[in-house]
């Protein structure tokens, strides 16, 4: 059972969810994902997601999270924003709460493994994946960042205030 709201989407049963086959889908602003933001170089933008219920012929309950948008990263070398299209494809197995998880699949790094608690929160959930697929050190692909080209060539902004302070000192008396 989903319910719909802002973005405030809940999966009452989760394998309940994945079992009956359901689909839920929704829009949420990136500035409403407070961690995300914080990562970012800003918060403009929506990501678009869907989140499909199935039952494998594993008989295993999952959870198929797709989700897309474009994020504003913040290349490493410059700092400046770098857009980022996120093409998000996640395979969530559903444990049931207080179940340890197989060990097979911890080792399977096709899926993740989640559990089943009640009112999942979907939103929630795709923060969480997004923040797991973000690249760890993004850069712009042309990024060019002003080098010094030597040390004598290169004016330290304390050699530019001392200048400053020169001619500050000009126009005094
Ligand atoms: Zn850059």
């Amino acid at each position: 059972m989903s319910q719909q709201g802002h973005s405030q989407v809940k999966l009452a049963d989760p394998i309940k969810f994945a079992r009956d086959a359901r689909v839920a889908r929704g829009e949420v602003a990136v500035a409403e994902l407070g961690r995300l933001v914080d990562v970012l170089s800003d918060g403009s933008g929506m990501v678009s997601w869907v989140l499909q219920g199935e039952l494998g012929e594993d008989r295993k309950p999952r959870l198929l999270l797709s989700a897309s948008g474009v994020l504003q990263l913040r290349c490493q070398r410059c700092l400046g924003g770098l857009s980022w299209p996120l093409e998000l494809s996640s395979r969530l197995l559903v444990v049931p709460v207080g179940q340890p998880i197989p060990d097979e699949e911890l080792e399977d790094d096709a899926q993740d493994a989640i559990e089943a608690v009640a009112d999942m929160d979907v939103v929630a959930l795709v923060e969480e994946e997004i923040l797991l697929a973000l690249p760890i050190a993004p850069r712009h692909d042309d990024c060019e960042v002003p080098r010094p080209r030597g040390g004598d060539q290169r004016k330290s902004p304390f050699a530019v205030l001392a200048g400053l302070k020169g001619r500050d000192g000009g126009h005094e008396a």
